[in-house]
């Protein structure tokens, strides 16, 4: 009898259940919104991390909320994604906020600025340290709402049609580069352009530009760049990190369910995620395969990146000067870096530097002796 009165509830339950799912889903309306997105479809690590965000809002409300992902230039052009979503000519955009620092030199922070956070440094910003909150009084200014969705890592520094041996061989350099380092390498005598991702090849190819950074292996094997200027510099240090940013307009914002609004933030966090992995997954083999196609990597001369670093420093005084978002938000998170600099160096720095070189000492010492042997043989050949 027990058991009859449960087996009765249960199936109350389950029938009560059934009926009450559609209920709730026919409550959830129809949403169709379009996304513009500052890249190209052949960057699939970048353009993929704005159709994946689809994807995922698609699959969490029953397809009922879709975003049509857009490339660079279908519905307007790349660099001005942002004034699109705030004009509301789409409801939403997935960019670069440094591509707009001509706006506020503020926007730098939702990217990158340089020597500033690596990758896991910024997300800790972002998420714990204060840092949506301060890019959101930003943002508000924009008619838009941001959430961190994508980071491709420490980047390189980039292709060179000749080798950079002293800051002397800035000077008079024409160079594609993104964000606040254009008016950094300025001060050193580059001539800085932001160009989107389609126009590089053609700009370094035609002579237009002498030089051209854009993120890092993978992306840039797949633009060619080392057909054109064969030394590859690194380390990208005005991108120790570079984090891309999912705006919507607020108005849209603000009329989206609160099921529709969780939504997008888990995919626009999952994003941010996954976009790192997959660069640090595949940027090994890319890095490889172009090396095989003739590229010659190189390191930035140390005074070179103390030039530079010299040069960003003052700037950033110029930049609180001139801009009250800089100043607010700079004071912030020149503190955090301060901080998570000096915790970094305690376990993870001493950690990379042991680990990453991958043999023991005594087994260095000895390929050392052996490549000197190697070398003097063929001294004595020659
Ligand atoms: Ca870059």
């Amino acid at each position: 009898m027990k058991r009859r009165s449960f087996l009765t509830k249960l199936g109350a339950g389950v029938a009560a259940g059934a009926v009450a799912a559609p209920a709730i889903a026919q409550q959830q309306p129809s949403v169709q919104w379009r996304m513009a997105s500052s890249f190209p479809k052949n960057l699939d690590a970048l353009f993929g991390t704005a159709e994946q965000i689809a994807r995922r809002v698609s699959e969490v409300t029953e397809g009922r909320f879709q975003i049509r992902v857009a490339a660079a230039g279908e519905l307007v052009p790349p660099l001005q994604v942002l004034d699109a979503t705030q004009a509301g000519t789409v409801e939403c955009c997935h960019t670069a906020p440094y591509y707009y620092v001509g706006k506020d030199p503020a926007f730098a922070f939702g990217t990158a600025v340089p020597f500033g956070l690596n990758a896991r440094q910024q997300n800790a910003w972002k998420y714990f340290g204060g840092g949506n909150e301060a890019m959101a009084l930003l943002y508000k200014e924009y008619g838009v709402v941001g959430f961190s969705a994508g980071n491709t890592g420490t980047q390189m520094a980039g292709w060179y049609r000749k080798e950079i041996k002293s800051v002397a061989d800035l000077k008079g350099l024409k160079m594609r580069i993104a964000g606040l380092a254009g008016q950094v390498l300025a001060k050193l005598g580059v001539v800085p352009t932001q160009i989107p991702a389609g126009e590089i090849y053609p700009s370094l190819e035609r002579g237009a530009i002498d030089a051209a950074e854009w993120v890092g292996p993978y992306d840039d094997e797949r633009l060619g760049l080392y057909k054109v200027a064969k030394f590859y510099y690194y380390p990208g240090w005005w991108e120790g990190s570079a984090e891309l940013t999912f705006f919507v307009n607020e108005k849209k914002w603000a009329e989206l369910p609160k099921h529709y609004q969780a939504a997008l933030e888990g995919a626009c966090a999952e994003a941010n995620a996954l976009m790192l992995a997959k660069y640090d997954a595949r940027n090994p083999e890319a890095l490889r395969k172009l090396i095989g196609d003739g590229a010659q990597l190189r390191a930035l001369p140390r005074p070179v990146m103390e030039a530079a670093l010299k040069a960003a420093n003052e700037l950033y005084d110029e930049l609180s000067a001139k801009s009250p978002h800089w100043k607010r938000i700079y004071e912030q998170w020149r503190k955090f870096r301060a901080d998570q600099f000096l915790w970094f160096r305690v376990a993870e720095s001493s950690y990379d530097n042991f680990a990453f070189t991958g043999v023991p000492a005594s087994e260095r010492a000895a390929g050392a002796a052996k490549a000197a042997a190697k070398g003097a043989a063929k001294g004595a050949a020659r």
